[in-house]
């Protein structure tokens, strides 16, 4: 199987090309088309799977497919990623900008996290965002400042969701999934499935492809 049997464009496939990623990893290949498909997804994933590829790639794929100009206004922002550590949210939001690389003008990725001055965040992010990493702390500190406005969000990432939740994130969670559009796609990435995943899992998706490798 290759990136572009997956479905993916041949910007992103070139793009891939140049950083040597040769084939897909078995949880891309079986990520992929699904989330290209619009579908909900639950996804058993260690670090190191490439999960963070599985999911960023569509996403990218669906902003760069949108046939207006960039969608971005205000301070709203369309693909909202979740993550539980601020060194999680630096190297997603890293890798994400390298897989865009070539579409810079186009995509417009900004990261968000705590144990940092907040004034360069909320500078990065005026006149919208396509795509934000997040932890969860500072960014309900920012929604209340009205640095981000979250009611245009079309697709949501909880990656690693295990630790989002054991490091103590559930109330900053419930508080950001009810600010969050009701139609949205998706994604739940997690190591380990604890009940406390699986009911936030069965909750959260709307009939979800379960990719368990
Ligand atoms: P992740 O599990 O998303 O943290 O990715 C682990 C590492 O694998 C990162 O350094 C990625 O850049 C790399 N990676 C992800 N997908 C691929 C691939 N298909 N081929 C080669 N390297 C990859």
């Amino acid at each position: 199987v290759t990136f572009a049997d997956l479905g993916l464009v041949p910007s992103l496939v070139e793009r891939l090309e140049s950083l040597e990623y040769s084939q897909p990893t078995p949880i891309q290949s079986h990520t992929i088309p699904h989330v290209l498909e619009g579908r909900d997804i639950v996804g058993g994933a260690n670090t190191g799977s490439g999960k963070t590829a599985a999911f960023a790639l569509p996403i990218l794929q669906k902003i760069y497919q949108q046939d207006t100009s960039p969608n971005r206004r205000g301070n709203f922002v369309s693909h909202l990623i979740l993550v539980p550590t601020r060194e999680l949210a630096s190297q997603v939001a890293y890798n994400i900008k390298s897989y865009s690389y070539h579409l810079r003008d186009k995509i417009k990725t900004v990261a968000v996290f705590g144990g940092v001055s907040v004034n360069p965040q909320m500078l990065a992010l005026r006149g919208g965002s396509d795509v934000i990493v997040a932890t969860p702390g500072r960014l309900l500190d920012l929604v209340s400042s009205n640095a981000i406005k979250l009611d245009q969000v079309k697709t949501l990432v909880l990656d690693e969701a295990d630790r989002m939740l054991s490091l103590g994130f559930t109330d900053e969670l419930n508080k950001i999934l009810a600010l969050l559009p009701e139609k949205k796609q998706t994604l739940l990435f997690s190591a380990t499935f604890p009940e406390k995943v699986t009911s936030l899992a069965k909750d959260l998706l709307h009939d979800p492809v379960e990719v368990q490798l």
